[in-house]
């Protein structure tokens, strides 16, 4: 497989950037709703709804567990980014390490296009995920 053209490394930078974008809104707004929760906006659920407390606190767990994967995310992204600065974008990283070739060890563009911030090509993904 040939390396990738520089419009089709831009295409990516652009995609990572959109995404890291979208989920750095999409946390802050789980964030807001967190945090702002009983105090503004909810007059209906005043304190005669004992029963639907527990459920809020068990909201509050589930977006911030939400925001915490999401933060995750853009670790990887950024980590994209840095490999785009590399010129290392689209190399398998298992692949590197086991010192395959880089022409052996790139990532299908195909792949790429469904996730921009994967790190690995299928096969040492489904490798890692036996070893799990
Ligand atoms: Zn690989």
């Amino acid at each position: 497989m040939q390396s990738m053209k520089s419009e089709e490394l831009a295409e990516f930078r652009g995609m990572l950037k959109l995404l890291r974008a979208r989920i750095r809104g999409d946390v802050e707004q789980l964030r807001e709703e967190a945090f702002s929760g009983s105090e503004a906006g909810n007059d209906q659920r005043s304190s005669n709804h004992m029963a639907e407390m527990g459920s809020d606190a068990w909201d509050l767990e589930f977006a911030l567990q939400l925001a915490a994967t999401d933060q995750g995310v853009i670790e990887e992204i950024n980590h994209a980014l840095k490999k785009l600065d590399d010129g290392t974008f689209g190399v398998c990283e298992m692949c590197a390490e086991q010192g395959r070739p880089e022409a052996k060890s790139r990532i299908a563009k195909a792949r790429l296009q469904a996730i921009p911030y994967a790190r690995n090509c299928i096969d040492c993904e489904r490798e890692k995920e036996k070893r799990r």
